[in-house]
């Protein structure tokens, strides 16, 4: 049986082994992609330092934001625009709903599906094993759609469009037009919150005001559309800071504030968006208490996991077609080997690096 190299997390918290792992037979419509670039996100992380939800069991390969060329077939394929695909074109692939539960066939929430299968926490003991991105290849099940990745978008901005970016679409869609005249407050700097301050600015925001830290992060933000950052390593007062916010929205707070960083900055969060304003939560749905003082008045609260099939596709798009306004790769901080796999999360898990990337 052939095999390929990949890196496994075998036990939680301890370094991660690069380990030989069976190469399967492809089912029809199944794919093989050769690994270019796979990011690194925090989920990554949390999942090495122990279980995510119920889903314990290792081992596992680590990742879930791949970009890599076709290696292999069984049977022909198109890709989400209906091109046909062939060996060697650039790709990336969507995550899979059941189809039939409940979420996804009455609601049209697949991105709830209690069966969706995703990518860096499957068993890589059994078939079809090669399901995480830290790997010299990947199994990409029949069902998953695929994405072409456009010449001009680098690998490694495509494996972060797999996760982070097209999360922050899947934002987008359920948040809706944005007028001329709105201010858009973006709480958090890293890989998520530049992004989204791109598409605030590109979808028009008369204005877009970024939080974060640390400073190298927020001179990204500013790059990447933002008016005006605020160091919230410097600025350390929650009054202080919804004061800044309000100084810039003539006292009324923000008309969308869009929280990407942690929980813990929804109730601040609040406290910047103006009445009637619209608030969006990226990866929200986590444990915790949120204390929240007061409601603004008519607001809408919105929260988005993960994305659909269509929102892979707008992201790789966007870097595409932005890419002379925004410098996209500037948000991917450092570039490790296979063998540095144990660099690459030692230094996500401290904060030292925002996105790193593992090229192959
Ligand atoms: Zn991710
Ligand atoms: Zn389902």
């Amino acid at each position: 049986m052939h095999e390929c190299r990949a890196a496994v997390i075998t036990e939680h918290n301890k370094p991660l082994e690069i380990q030989k792992v069976p190469i399967p037979d492809l089912e029809p419509g199944a794919l093989l992609v050769k690994i270019v670039a796979s990011t690194l996100c925090g989920t990554d992380v949390h999942r090495w330092h122990g279980p995510l939800g119920n889903s314990d069991s290792l081992p596992i390969i680590t990742g879930h934001e791949p970009c890599g060329v076709i290696e292999d077939f069984n049977g022909e394929r198109t890709d989400i625009l209906g091109n046909k695909l062939k060996r060697g074109d650039r790709v990336i692939w969507s995550y899979v709903a059941c189809g039939s539960c409940y979420y996804c066939s009455v609601a049209m929430q697949p991105c709830i599906c209690r069966g969706r299968a995703s990518w860096g926490h499957n068993r890589c003991d059994e078939f079809p094993y090669l399901l995480g991105s830290v790997s010299e290849f990947m199994y990409v099940p029949p069902e998953c759609l695929i994405i072409k990745v456009p010449d001009e978008v680098s690998s490694g901005s495509a494996a972060a469009a797999a996760c982070a970016y097209r999360t922050v679409m899947h934002g987008y869609d359920m948040l809706g037009a944005i007028k001329d005249h709105e201010t858009v407050v973006i709480q958090g700097s890293g890989p998520l919150g530049n992004f989204a301050t791109a598409v605030a600015k590109d979808h028009g925001a008369k204005k877009v005001l970024t939080l974060g830290a640390p400073g190298h992060r927020l001179e990204v933000s500013k790059k990447m559309g933002a008016d005006d950052v605020l160091n919230i390593q410097e600025v350390t007062d929650a009054q202080d800071r919804k004061d800044w916010v309000k100084d810039h929205t003539d006292g009324r707070g923000a008309d969308i504030v869009i929280q990407v960083a942690t929980n813990a900055a929804v109730a601040e969060g609040l406290t910047m968006l103006r009445d009637g304003g619209r608030y969006l939560d990226i990866g929200a749905g986590g444990k915790g208490t949120i204390a929240v003082e007061s409601m603004p008045q008519e607001m809408t609260y919105l929260t988005v996991r993960s994305g659909e099939p269509r929102h892979w596709l707008q992201a790789v798009e966007f870097l595409a077609s932005r890419r002379d306004r925004f410098p996209f790769d500037d948000m991917i901080s450092k570039s490790y080997k296979l063998e540095e796999v144990n660099e690459a999360m030692s230094a996500m898990a401290n904060f030292e690096v925002v996105k790193p990337v593992i090229n192959f």
